[in-house]
């Protein structure tokens, strides 16, 4: 079929805006941010702007449960709420939830009918820590595992992967899927530190065995070490799994500026790794590749982290960022925890 639209879909929705609160990190101006640069570097132009819709509520039961979605669906109208001493809530927060997770759908569908082969999706609030019955961690409803359930009941999608590149570990996402064997969980993510999961004997339970793969990371990681990662653990995982699908929970977090974190990865990091990953999708899913913004509360880190994982997507060089390199220290030796690791994945 002739292709009239560019293989690259994006989502986003002023309605993204509207969950705030004063003086929280993660705020609307992270979202203006990225799509500002996005604007102002021709990029949006070159991308296929996927419609949002609204999550329905069948679709969250998925992965939710009913009092997780009443809980979140009590606070539209209410100017300010608190689900945890971290994650709040405020008029539009419920309508924004909706449409963050329906945006990831919309997305995901769009890959499925072909229309598009990849895309990123620009949502607020972020997904990755709601847990089947809980907001955390800043999120509501988890958008990549909504859009994950999605995608597994198209006919011939089998096996989905979700890489988690945020500074965080996605624990919602991963007990979602613990025992499920048709989703590939990988996380990389600082260690220890918040929400204090992802160890490496955490490796999934029941038929979902082995489908869980973290490697906690120590503070002063960088580009290198993450390199070693992607490369060692990441993709042969990845590629044995035969993933069909892969999500991304795109955080920007981990980079150097980052305010909540200690890990030192660069643009020009997180560009390699989306090329890394961008090969992964072409050679075993047809290029089906969808992100999903997580966190990243440095402006600057964001806009030009995000930015280098859309020119991965659009085929673009890496533009070089004005933040540039990392601290030069040296890298903690992680070669006992790669070791482990592999051993206890069998890579
Ligand atoms: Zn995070």
């Amino acid at each position: 079929m002739r292709r009239t639209m560019s293989g690259v879909g994006y989502v986003y929705d002023p309605l993204y805006l509207e969950h705030e609160l004063p003086g929280h990190p993660e705020r609307p101006e992270r979202l203006r941010a990225i799509m500002s640069h996005l604007e102002e570097s021709g990029l949006v132009s070159q991308m296929t702007k996927v419609e949002p819709r609204d999550a329905t509520i069948p679709e969250l039961r998925f992965v939710h449960t009913e009092s997780l979605i009443e809980e979140v669906a009590a606070t539209a109208g209410v100017d300010r709420h608190r689900f945890d001493a971290d994650t709040y809530g405020s008029a539009r927060s419920y309508d924004a939830a909706l449409r963050a997770a329906g945006g990831t759908l919309a997305a995901t569908e769009a890959v499925l009918r072909g229309e598009i082969d990849s895309a990123f999706c620009f949502v607020r609030p972020p997904g990755h820590h709601a847990t089947p019955d809980r907001p955390m961690g800043f999120c509501l409803f988890n958008n990549v595992a909504v859009a994950t359930a999605r995608a597994l009941e198209e006919p011939g999608i089998d096996r989905v992967a979700i890489i988690d590149i945020d500074v965080h570990h996605g624990n919602g996402t991963q007990d979602i899927f613990y025992d499920d064997p048709r989703v590939l969980y990988f996380s990389t993510h600082q260690f220890p530190h918040y929400p204090g999961t992802g160890h490496w004997t955490e490796i999934g339970s029941g038929d979902g065995e082995g489908a869980t793969t973290n490697v906690p990371l120590p503070a002063g990681s960088g580009d290198d070490t993450y390199r070693r990662c992607y490369t060692e653990i990441c993709a042969p995982a990845v590629r044995r799994f035969r993933s069909q699908f892969i999500f991304v929970s795109a955080g920007f977090d981990a980079h150097f500026a980052d305010p909540l974190a200690g890990i030192l990865l660069s643009a020009r990091g997180y560009y390699n790794i989306a090329t890394l990953i961008r090969e992964l999708a072409g050679e075993l899913c047809e290029g089906r590749l969808v992100y999903a913004l997580e966190g990243g509360y440095d402006l600057t880190a964001i806009a030009w982290s995000a930015r280098a994982c859309v020119d991965t997507l659009l085929g673009n060089p890496f533009a070089e960022d004005p933040l540039g390199a990392g601290p030069a220290v040296p890298g903690p030796d992680i070669e006992p925890l790669l070791v482990e690791v592999k051993r206890q994945h069998t890579l």
